[in-house]
């Protein structure tokens, strides 16, 4: 097959970087008061674990999604670790996630000293199935004493991961109905989804806790960055994640006690002052964003090559982080990727399989054959925010 006229088809939505010879999968864009705070930032010194920006970040991002209170990370990935934490996830607890994911979901399990599980993804959302989850815990868990257990592993299934592929939301009503029915504890790997809502309201605020990042690839940045997010249920976890991601200080003028096993993972002044600028330029991003979907979903509306666009699921308003089509087969996604890259138009294949990495290789697994399915078909499309 060739793909030449896709090719120039997404040069011409990316006009200045096919100029330069390359269109990006996704560029920072950096076009509202970033250099003002940064120089804010040096002029007082106040460049590190000190200053406003960190304060006003989380409150600017609560604002932004309704969260009651955001706490704010030095990356996604210890948001996540600390969000499972916060749920009570402990040593040789089993976590219920997709294993169509970045690593940094099923890692965060890990760090934990927990087990993830995983369990298939849907077809309108390659997010974690609601139906499948049931399919599994009905066959595989018990409850005992108000708490979910694995019944071949014996051990405790404490939570579910669920996470929002791409800035498309997952069926949260069902996975809450279903995390209550088994005593489960819901936490959204919202890490893609900044902006994108689900029935109206943000990603990250149905379960215990919701995480965002703001890496340097995601729809905003701060260079490396995440959030937790609370709901007004369990806002009491704010004051916990605060002290949990500031080495577990106990608030003192001048004395050094911990109370606890605490982690620094407290995001410095300056990436927030990054993020606060970041943040005022969101609701214009996302709607460049929504735009190029737009386009996406027009041109390939006729199936041209076979190829389908992946939409927003239905009851959801999604960010479209990345962009996705889903290829014939899994020889037209390897040919698609080689002639894309091959002439300047970076496109990339989803993640390989969490499952079928060497260090989650013995994990338990539910049927997995709409994640196999997408695994060998799905291509990310350039989605940088035009202006
Ligand atoms: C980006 C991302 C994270 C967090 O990554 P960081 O780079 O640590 O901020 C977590 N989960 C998913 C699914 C992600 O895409």
């Amino acid at each position: 097959m060739d793909y030449r006229q896709i090719i120039e088809q997404i040069k011409g939505m990316y006009p200045a970087y096919a100029a330069q010879g390359f269109v990006p999968l996704h560029a920072a864009t950096f076009s509202g008061n970033e250099k003002k705070y940064l120089n804010e930032c040096i002029d007082t010194t106040f460049v590190s674990s000190v200053g406003e920006f960190v304060n006003r970040f989380e409150r600017d991002i609560a604002a932004y999604t309704g969260a009651a209170r955001a706490v704010v990370c030095v990356s996604g990935t210890n948001a996540l670790h600390v969000a499972l934490m916060l749920a009570g996830v402990e040593r040789g607890d089993e976590v219920i996630t997709q294993p169509l994911t970045f690593i940094a979901t099923a890692n965060a399990i890990s760090y934990c000293g927990a087990h993830p599980v995983f369990v298939d993804v849907d077809r309108d959302t390659m997010g974690l199935s609601p139906k499948k989850t049931a399919e599994w815990l009905a066959g595989h868990a018990a409850i005992r004493d108000g708490q979910c257990y694995n019944r071949r592993t014996g051990r405790r299934i404490k939570a579910c991961l669920p996470m929002h592929t791409f800035g498309h939301p997952v069926h949260l009503d069902e996975l809450v109905a279903l995390c209550r029915e088994w005593h489960i504890e819901l936490v959204e790997d919202a890490a893609e989804s900044i902006g994108s809502l689900y029935k109206g309201r943000h990603t990250g605020l149905f379960g215990r806790v919701g995480v965002l990042s703001f890496n340097g690839n995601k729809t905003i940045t701060t260079g490396g960055g995440g959030m937790l997010l609370f709901n007004e249920e369990n806002i009491e976890l704010a004051e916990r994640a605060k002290h949990l991601t500031t080495q577990a200080k106990v608030p003192h003028r001048w004395e050094f006690v911990h109370d606890a096993v605490g982690y620094n993972y407290r995001m410095p002044n300056i990436n927030a002052a990054l993020g606060c600028a970041q943040l005022e330029c969101l609701p214009a991003y996302i709607d460049s964003k929504r735009a190029v979907a737009a386009e996406y979903a027009d041109y390939f509306g006729n199936r041209p090559a076979g190829i389908e666009f992946f939409g927003e699921p239905a009851d959801t308003r999604s960010n479209y982080w990345l962009n996705a089509v889903i290829l014939p087969d899994h020889e037209a996604q390897i040919e698609f990727l080689t002639q894309t890259n091959d002439n300047g138009v970076m496109t990339r294949p989803i993640w390989e399989l969490m499952n079928r990495l060497p260090m989650f290789a013995g994990a338990e697994c539910g049927d997995l054959s709409t994640a196999e399915w997408f695994a060998d078909r799905v291509v990310n499309l350039p989605s940088s925010v035009r202006l």
